[in-house]
């Protein structure tokens, strides 16, 4: 039980997201797994490019703007 404070309220495991834009796609990359997601920022639109580990909740900043990703409610 080392350094773990921030995770004791939850037993989930979260990974945290870089991101960037290109054109009107905004890619958000886990730097711990595989996921990848692709978001446009006009409609709203969201891709799945790879899945990642899907009991891992994914959350991103964009701009200063907190994206949360929540896996299971995508197809
Ligand atoms: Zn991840």
């Amino acid at each position: 039980m080392a350094a773990s404070f921030d995770f004791n309220q939850e037993d989930l495991e979260r990974h945290t997201c870089r991101t960037w834009q290109e054109g009107d796609w905004i890619i958000l990359q886990c730097t711990q797994c595989d996921f990848l997601r692709r978001m446009n920022w006009k409609t709203g639109a969201l891709k799945i490019d790879q899945s990642g580990e899907p009991q891992i909740m994914h959350s991103a900043q964009h701009r200063g703007q907190k994206i949360a990703l929540d896996v299971g409610s995508m197809n």
